[in-house]
C-alpha cells in the first residue's frame, strides 16, 4: 500500500455520502467517485454497495481510469484497519484507487491513486489546447489560421482519456480537424510516459497521409520529435532473397513466363522507399507476389543474408523504437483476432503489447471486422497450392528432384527423390480430383454455374441427401489435403535428416506448404462443418463473377453477423485509452447505432473484460453549410424503384447539365457498378458535353482523382470507395449527384442473417439497421462536398423517397445543415442557377 494522500470532496458528494452514511446505519458503505488529481477534488458520488466487500471489488474490475472506491469509516476508529487494507489491495488490482471517508464527508484519505494516475505523468491540457488556440503555434506557423473551438474540445476529451484513462466517441463533423486532435495528446503521452499508443485509420492511403502531413504538422507544433512507425501486414512487403531466387528459377515456379515483370520488379526493387506493394505504380501478378512476397514461414530470419537491408525487417525495427504506431483497420483487427484467438490461425501477432488505442474512420470498423474475424476459401487458392508442387513440368517438387540428382551416391536422397516420384502424384490427382467432384456437385445440386454472376447461395441445405453429398465432398478434400500435408511433411523431414547446409531452400518451400495446407483444411472444415459457429455466423457460396466455365472459382465464406462484441470483448476492453471517431457515426442525432453494432449495446460481455462507459461527444462540421451548400431534390422524377432506364437517362440528362451550371466539377454516387456503366454510357451519348468523364475501374482510384484535380472541370463517376474518403477541394468539387439512397442490399447473406437477428430480437429491422446504414452512407456521400470553409456547392438527390416517405425526413435531419430545395426540375433549375451564380470556386 501506497502512502496516503489527501483530497477532499466537492459538496454535492460530501452531502450525499453524509445521506448515505446515515441511513445505512452501522453498515460500512462504498461509494464510487471520481477523482481530479489536479484540483484535488473527488466528485460524482455514487453509492455501489453496503458492508459487502465483494460486491464493492466486483464493481470495481468494471470501472477504468480515474476511478476511486471510497469506504465510509468505522464509527469511532481511528486509523486504518487490517480489513480495510485487505480491500485497499483487492480494489487496487483492479486497476482504481482506494480510500477511506469520514462518516460526514468532511475527510478523505486516499490510500492508493488510481493505476493510470499513478504510474503516469500527467498531459498538461490547457498546454495541448494553447498550441491551437488562438495566438499557439498553430497560428504563428499558418496566415490562414482560423480557431476551432470544435476541434479544442475534442483534444481536450482525448488528453482527458489519456490522462485518467476511459473511452469516447466523438463524431467530428468535416474540417473539425480530428487528427490534429487526437495526434497531438497521443504524441505528447509517446513523449512524456514512453508508452505506445495505435492510431488506426481505414486505408493505407489515409495511413501515408497521417505520417507525411499530420505528424510532421504535429512536430512543428510541439516543437519535438515524434517516433512513429507506419505499420502494413508482412505479405505487404518483398523479400529481397525470395525476389532473387523467384529470377534463379523462373521457369520451375511459373506457368508463364514472368521475366519480364520479375525484371521490372527488380528494378523497383533497386529504388523503392519502403519495399511494399503500395510503393509499386504497378500491380504484380498474384503468382508473381505470392513467390517473392515477405513470408514468415520461408523467412531466414537473422541468418538471412539480406536481413540487415530488409525492408519488412526494418519495418519491424521501426516498431520496436516508435510509441506512435499508425495502423490500417485490417492490420488492428487482424492482429487483435491472432492475439486472442483459440482456434489455428495462420497469423501472428504484429503489434507490440499496447493499451492507448484511436480509432479514426470508426464508421468503416465493423465492415472490415466482418471480413477479418471470418473464413473464406476459393478454389483457385487450393489450386494454386497444389500447382506449387507439380504444374506442366515445373513446380516444387520437380525443383527438389533436379537438386537431389546432384547426389546419386547418397542412398537417402536417391530414396527421397524416388518417393517424390512415386507417390506426390497420386496424391495431388486425388486432391484435383476432390475439387472436381466439389464443384460438380454444388453446380448440379445447389448453384448454377453462370459465367458473370456472383449471385450467393446460403450454406443450409435442408434437402439431406444434398446436405450428405456435399459434407462428403468436402471431407475427401480435406482428406487428401491432409495427406498431402503428411506427405509433405515426411519429405521434409528427410530432407533435415540428410541435408546439412543451412538455409535449404527446399525445406523452407516444404513447411510453408504445409502451414498453407494447415490453414486450407482447417478453413475447409470450418466453413462446410461450421458446428461451433452456428448461430453467431452466416455461411454462403458463390462464383466468383470473373470465372470461365472451363474454369470455375467456388468462393466460400463464413462470417460472424455481429462481430462488435468480439470487437468490444477482444479489443475495446483492453484498452485504457480509447477513442473510437469519425465524420460520421450519428444517426438522428444519436450514437445508439453505432453503439450497438460495436458491441456496447449487448450483454455477452465476455467474464473477463471490463464493462465500458463511452464518453459521447458530437462536434457538428466548422463549415457554414448553411449558407455554402443547397440540398437539391427533384419531385417529379422518375420513381428510382420502378422505373430502370428512364430513371438513368433522366440522371444523365441532370448529370450533364449540372456539369454545364458549374462548369465541370461534378461528382456522380452510385450505387451498384450495373448504374455506374449504365449512367456513364447515357452520359457519353450526349451530344457536345465537352467534359471529360472520369469513370471509376477504368483507371486507378489515385490516378483518376489527381487528373479530375488537374483539369477541375470534368465529371468523376464512382461506387461503393467513392463515397468516402474523397477529398477534392474547390473547383474540382462543386456538386454531388446521387442518384439512389444508398440502401444496401438486404437480400445478401450478412444483410439478410442481420436482418432476421433484429427480427429475433422484436425489433424493427428497416428502421434500426437498413435506415442507419443508409443514413452513415449519405452523410459520408454528403461530406465529400465541402471540403474546405471556401468550398460551395449543390448536392443532387435523384430518389424522391426523401421526400415522399416518412423515412426520409430522418435521413435529411441527419445530413448536414445545408438548404433545402425540393419540388420539380423547372423550380429547382432556377434556384439552382442563383446559387451557383452566388459563389465561385475559391470566394
Ligand atoms: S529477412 Fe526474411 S523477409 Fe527479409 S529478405 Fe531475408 S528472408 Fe526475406
Amino acid at each position: 500500500m501506497k502512502s496516503a494522500f489527501f483530497f477532499s470532496l466537492d459538496l454535492p458528494s460530501r452531502e450525499f455520502i453524509e445521506l448515505s452514511v446515515g441511513k445505512a446505519k452501522d453498515q460500512r458503505v462504498g461509494f464510487l467517485l471520481q477523482i481530479d488529481i489536479k484540483s484535488g477534488i473527488l466528485s460524482e458520488s455514487k453509492e455501489v454497495a453496503r458492508s459487502n466487500y465483494d460486491a464493492m471489488v466486483e464493481v470495481a474490475r468494471e470501472c477504468s481510469g480515474s476511478a476511486v472506491l471510497l469506504l465510509s469509516q468505522e464509527s469511532g476508529h481511528i486509523g486504518v484497519s487490517h480489513d480495510e487494507i485487505a480491500l485497499g489491495r483487492r480494489i487496487e488490482e483492479q486497476g482504481i484507487g482506494f480510500g477511506i471517508v469520514s462518516c460526514d464527508g468532511s475527510r478523505v484519505k486516499i490510500l492508493n491513486l488510481p493505476r493510470y494516475v499513478a504510474q503516469n505523468k500527467l498531459l498538461n491540457i490547457d498546454q495541448l489546447e494553447d498550441l491551437i488556440a488562438p495566438s499557439g503555434n498553430l497560428q504563428k506557423l499558418f496566415e490562414g489560421y482560423e480557431d476551432r473551438k470544435a476541434q479544442r474540445k475534442m483534444l481536450r476529451l482525448v488528453a482527458e482519456k489519456y490522462n485518467k484513462g476511459g473511452s469516447a466517441l466523438v463524431e467530428a463533423g468535416t474540417g473539425v480537424g480530428k487528427s490534429l486532435a487526437y495526434l497531438i495528446p497521443a504524441a505528447s503521452w509517446g513523449a512524456l510516459n514512453g508508452e505506445v499508443s495505435v492510431v488506426s485509420t481505414s486505408t493505407i492511403n489515409l495511413q501515408q497521409q497521417i505520417v507525411t502531413k499530420e505528424i510532421p504538422l504535429v512536430e512543428q507544433l510541439t516543437g519535438s520529435k515524434i517516433k512513429w512507425a507506419l505499420v502494413k501486414g508482412r505479405n505487404n512487403y518483398f523479400s529481397i532473397r525470395r525476389l532473387k531466387l523467384a529470377r534463379s528459377q523462373q521457369t520451375q515456379l511459373f506457368n508463364n513466363d514472368r521475366s519480364k515483370q520479375l525484371e521490372r520488379i527488380a528494378g523497383w526493387a533497386e529504388k523503392t522507399r519502403d519495399g511494399s506493394l503500395s510503393d509499386m505504380d504497378f500491380v504484380p501478378h498474384q503468382d508473381v507476389w505470392d513467390e517473392i512476397k515477405s513470408d514468415s514461414d520461408v523467412c531466414l530470419g537473422s541468418s538471412c543474408p539480406s536481413f540487415q537491408t530488409c525492408h519488412y525487417q526494418n519495418s519491424r525495427r521501426d516498431i520496436s523504437k516508435a510509441n506512435l504506431l499508425v495502423v490500417n483497420h485490417h492490420l488492428l483487427l487482424s492482429d487483435s483476432w491472432a492475439k486472442n484467438s483459440d482456434t489455428a490461425n495462420p497469423q501472428r501477432p504484429v503489434l507490440p503489447k499496447y493499451k492507448r488505442l484511436v480509432i479514426d474512420e470508426a464508421h468503416n470498423l465493423e465492415d472490415v471486422a466482418t471480413t477479418q474475424f471470418g473464413t473464406r476459401i476459393d478454389t483457385d487458392g487450393i489450386s494454386r497450392i497444389l500447382e506449387r508442387f507439380s504444374s506442366k513440368g515445373s513446380g516444387l517438387l520437380v525443383a527438389i528432384s533436379n537438386s537431389l540428382e546432384k547426389n546419386p551416391e547418397n542412398p537417402e536422397l536417391v530414396k527421397i527423390k524416388n518417393s517424390l516420384d512415386e507417390n506426390f502424384q497420386s496424391i495431388l490427382s486425388s486432391a484435383k480430383e476432390s475439387i472436381e467432384l466439389l464443384l460438380t456437385i454444388i453446380e448440379e445440386k445447389i448453384h448454377p454455374f453462370v459465367p458473370g454472376s456472383s449471385q450467393t447461395v446460403a450454406m443450409d441445405f435442408p434437402d439431406v441427401d444434398v446436405n450428405y453429398l456435399i459434407v462428403r465432398a468436402s471431407e475427401r478434400l480435406c482428406s487428401s489435403l491432409e495427406n498431402l500435408r503428411k506427405k509433405t511433411k515426411s519429405v521434409r523431414m528427410a530432407l533435415e535428416m540428410e541435408t546439412t547446409s543451412e538455409p535449404n531452400e527446399h525445406i523452407l518451400d516444404l513447411i510453408s506448404s504445409e502451414n498453407s495446407l494447415e490453414e486450407i483444411v482447417s478453413g475447409v472444415q470450418l466453413v462446410f462443418s461450421g458446428d461451433h459457429q452456428e448461430g453467431s455466423h452466416v455461411r454462403w457460396i458463390e462464383w466468383s463473377s470473373n470465372s470461365k466455365r472451363s474454369n470455375r472459382n467456388l468462393i466460400i465464406q463464413s462470417m460472424p453477423i455481429e462481430p462488435g462484441t468480439t470487437m468490444r470483448n477482444a479489443l475495446f476492453s483492453e484498452m485504457d485509452t480509447l477513442i473510437l471517431t469519425s465524420a460520421t457515426l450519428s444517426t438522428l442525432g444519436s450514437f445508439d447505432f453505432v453503439k450497438t453494432r460495436f458491441g456496447f449495446g449487448s450483454d455477452e460481455t465476455d467474464p473477463g473484460s471490463r464493462n465500458l462507459t463511452l464518453t459521447e461527444m458530437m462536434l457538428a462540421s466548422e463549415f457554414d453549410f448553411g449558407t455554402r451548400s443547397l440540398l437539391a431534390i427533384p419531385t417529379d422524377f422518375p420513381d428510382v424503384r420502378n422505373s430502370g432506364v428512364l430513371h438513368r437517362e433522366r440522371t444523365a440528362e441532370v448529370i450533364a447539365e449540372m456539369a454545364r451550371h458549374v462548369n465541370g466539377g461534378v461528382l456522380v454516387l452510385c450505387t451498384s457498378w450495373e448504374s455506374l456503366v449504365e449512367i456513364t454510357q447515357l452520359l457519353r451519348e450526349i451530344p457536345n458535353l465537352k467534359l471529360p468523364i472520369l469513370v471509376q475501374g477504368e483507371d486507378t482510384r489515385t490516378r483518376l482523382l489527381e487528373k479530375h484535380m488537374k483539369n477541375s472541370k470534368g465529371v468523376l463517376m464512382g461506387v461503393g470507395s467513392f463515397w468516402e474518403g474523397i477529398d477534392l477541394p474547390g473547383a474540382a468539387l462543386r456538386a454531388v449527384i446521387i442518384p439512389r439512397i444508398p440502401f444496401s442490399v438486404p437480400s445478401t447473406p450478412i444483410n439478410a442473417a442481420r436482418i432476421d437477428r433484429y427480427s429475433s430480437r422484436g425489433e424493427d429491422p428497416f428502421k434500426e439497421f437498413m435506415l442507419p446504414v443508409a443514413t452513415l452512407k449519405l452523410k459520408q456521400g454528403f461530406g465529400r462536398l465541402i471540403r474546405s470553409s471556401k468550398d460551395s456547392g449543390v448536392v443532387v438527390i435523384l430518389d424522391k423517397r426523401i421526400v415522399s416517405k416518412s423515412y426520409g425526413s430522418q435521413m435529411r435531419d441527419s445530413l448536414p445543415n445545408a438548404e433545402v430545395v425540393s419540388g420539380s426540375w423547372e423550380t429547382i433549375r432556377v434556384r439552382l442557377k442563383e446559387f451557383c451564380g452566388l459563389f465561385e470556386p475559391g470566394q
